[in-house]
């Protein structure tokens, strides 16, 4: 059923409806930011498509077909030869591929089209998912064209991403978008207390999600615990003590080898306290806020800060997420960055919004 995965209430309508009329396309591609449910939908879709007592249209999760389809036979080693063909769940007709190593391989696509024109082996439909279909090359693109085109009635692709502007546009024009949300803080909330996970950790964790489930699940809650609190420091330095030498000292510790692989976390995190602390001065509810508990440290913040100010920040934070992408000064940028914010230095680049 997919309503026991979390979030994206409206994909889930499109794919009932799709469900229901019996106009499922045979070619989807599911986009959306890592850890938000990709693939649980896409099995999610193949056991409604092949449960034995279906629902409304959905699987039952519970008929042995439901139950198979959930599991899929990753192999054991990472360089097991298994990697480069498809990956069966325990239901024969339902299987995966992922990309051995940075590319899918024409071999796999060739696979995929091979079973594709099979019939079933045991229930209505097969279905068959492309996991980080961003990773097709040419050879390999070219190799799932045809087969992508025109998928025989009773079988289904799905291709899933988390980049679907590096797929190229024959790819894309075959195969039918839908288009997946970042979870809310809310819902991952909601989702981990029904699985066990006690009320403060489960708050805690969705907030350091950024809208991944999978990292709600596996993030590290010391680190984050104390990414916060640099970051705070950074908001005080600027807006509350008005301490040049603090803010220095911050740009400083944030290129510390040992944050070396945070450094984008850090930037994430200083700005959703930078838009918690500005709802906060619009006067926002607190219970709308990510960072909510720290609304005893927000609160001061929020009052020397003004919107324009706030919105400078966000495009200046944003100007070095695009900088990023080459290879930059970290150090030279961060300082370059903290100054601008304090308004000490012009904003680069981009226009100062007003
Ligand atoms: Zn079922």
């Amino acid at each position: 059923m997919f309503d026991q995965i979390a979030g994206n209430a409206r994909v889930k309508e499109v794919l009932k409806r799709m469900l229901d009329s019996g106009r499922l396309p045979g070619a989807l591609l599911f986009a959306g930011e890592e850890g938000v449910g990709k693939k649980l939908f896409a099995l999610e879709v193949a056991r409604a498509l092949n449960c034995r007592t279906p629902r409304d249209g959905q699987g039952c999760g519970k008929c042995s077909a439901c139950a198979r389809i959930a599991k899929i036979n990753y192999p054991e080693r990472d360089d097991a030869d298994e990697w480069n063909q498809i990956i069966w769940t325990n239901y024969p007709d339902v299987g995966v591929v992922v990309a051995p190593k940075r590319v899918l391989r024409v071999e796999q696509m060739r696979q995929i089209e091979k079973e594709a024109n099979f019939r079933p082996f045991e229930g209505k439909a097969r279905v068959f998912l492309i996991d980080e279909a961003d990773k097709l090359n040419d050879a390999s693109a070219n190799a799932l064209l045809k087969v992508l085109e025109e998928p025989p009635r009773t079988s289904h692709l799905i291709l899933i991403t988390a980049r679907p502007a590096m797929l190229l546009p024959t790819i894309l024009s075959r195969c039918q978008m839908i288009r997946f949300a970042p979870l809310t803080p809310d819902e991952i909330e909601t989702h981990l207390t029904k699985n066990d996970i006690d009320k403060k950790t489960a708050r805690l964790r969705a907030r350091a999600a950024g809208g991944s489930m999978g990292r709600a699940m596996s993030g590290d809650l010391v680190t984050f615990t104390s990414q916060r609190k640099a970051m705070l420091k950074v908001l005080n330095a600027l807006v509350v003590s008005n301490n040049r030498a603090e803010l220095l000292r911050s740009a400083e510790q944030l290129n510390e080898a040992q944050y070396k692989d945070e450094f984008e976390e850090r930037l994430d995190v200083l700005e959703t306290l930078i838009r918690d602390a500005w709802m906060l001065s619009l006067g926002v509810k607190p219970s709308q806020l990510v960072n909510e508990d720290l609304l005893g440290e927000l609160q001061p913040i929020s009052e020397g800060l003004d919107s324009s100010r706030a919105a400078n920040w966000i495009l200046q934070i944003e100007d070095v997420r695009e900088q990023l992408i080459v290879n930059i000064n970290r150090k030279v940028t961060t300082d370059a960055l903290f100054l601008a914010m304090a308004g000490e230095v012009p904003v680069p680049k981009r226009a100062k919004v007003r």
